[in-house]
C-alpha cells in the first residue's frame, strides 16, 4: 500500500480515537512521518505504533503525538517547549500548530539527526538543543505549552517555573513504565494548577543527561 493511502488510514484512526481538533489533524496529515523513522521502518511510518530509533529510544505512536498536541490547546502565537526530541517528529507536528518550538534531547546523536531532518524539510520554527531537558530551556521561556515526551514520577520543577500563567504542560506521570497516565497541568495562577487525566500511556523514562 502506498504511503499516502496509509497516511489517510492513520488519519481516520485518529478521528475514531478522539482527535477532533482540525488543526491537529491537518498537522498529522502534513508532517511526513516517513522522514523521521529509520530507513528500514519507512514502510511502517503510518502504522499507529511507536517505532524504534537508535540508542534504545522510540518515536512515539501517532495517536499519542496527536493527543498531546490536542490537549495542549495550541494557538498559532504560542511558544512551546518539548523535552525529549527523539526523532524530531512530535516537535515538527507542534511546529505546525504554534509559533516557535524549542526541543531538548539528552542524546547527542539523536539531537543531531533530528536537527538535520528538520532542516532538510525546511522547517524553520523548530529549534533543537542537546542537553538536559529536566532543566528546560530557560533562555527562551516562558512557554505557553510544554510537552514532556518521556515519563517520570513528577514534573521537574524547572519546567513548572518556565510555564507561563495560562500555560499547559502535558507529561506521562507515574512510578513505573506500566502505570503512567497522560496528565495535563494547567497553570491557572502563579502557584495554582489544575490537573486533568487523559488515560494510561507508556513512555520511555525521563533520564538525566549522560553524554
Ligand atoms: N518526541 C519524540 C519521541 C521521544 S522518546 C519523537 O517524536 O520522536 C523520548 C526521548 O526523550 C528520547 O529520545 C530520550 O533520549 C529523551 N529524553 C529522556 N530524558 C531526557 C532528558 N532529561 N532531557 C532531554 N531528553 C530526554
Amino acid at each position: 500500500m502506498k504511503l499516502d493511502q496509509q497516511r489517510d488510514e492513520m488519519l481516520s484512526l485518529l478521528r475514531q480515537r478522539g482527535i477532533t481538533n482540525q488543526a491537529v489533524l491537518q498537522a498529522m496529515h502534513d508532517v511526513p512521518r516517513e522522514e523521521f523513522v529509520l530507513a528500514s521502518f519507512r514502510d511502517d511510518a503510518y502504522a499507529d505504533s511507536a517505532l524504534p530509533l537508535t540508542h534504545k529510544q522510540t518515536i512515539s505512536q501517532p495517536l499519542i503525538v496527536a493527543l498531546m498536541a490536542q490537549v495542549l490547546e495550541l494557538q498559532p502565537s504560542d511558544r512551546v517547549l518539548e523535552v525529549g526530541t527523539g526523532s524530531g517528529y512530535a516537535a515538527a507536528v507542534l511546529g505546525q500548530l504554534a509559533k516557535e518550538v524549542y526541543t531538548v534531547e539528552r542524546i547527542g546523536d539523536l539531537a543531531i539527526t533530528a536537527a538535520e531532518t528538520i532542516r532538510r524539510l525546511g522547517i524553520r520554527n523548530v529549534h533543537v538543543r542537546f542537553g538536559d531537558g529536566l532543566k528546560g530551556w530557560p533562555e527562551e521561556g516562558s512557554y505557553d505549552a510544554i510537552a514532556v515526551a518521556a515519563g517520570g514520577d513528577r514534573v521537574p520543577s524547572a519546567l513548572f517555573e518556565q510555564l507561563a500563567v495560562g500555560g499547559r504542560l502535558v507529561m506521562p506521570l507515574g512510578p513505573v513504565q506500566d502505570s503512567q497516565k497522560l496528565i495535563r497541568i494547567r497553570k491557572v495562577g502563579e502557584d495554582r494548577y489544575k490537573e486533568d487525566d487523559f488515560g494510561g500511556v507508556r513512555f520511555v523514562p525521563l533520564l538525566p543527561e549522560t553524554d
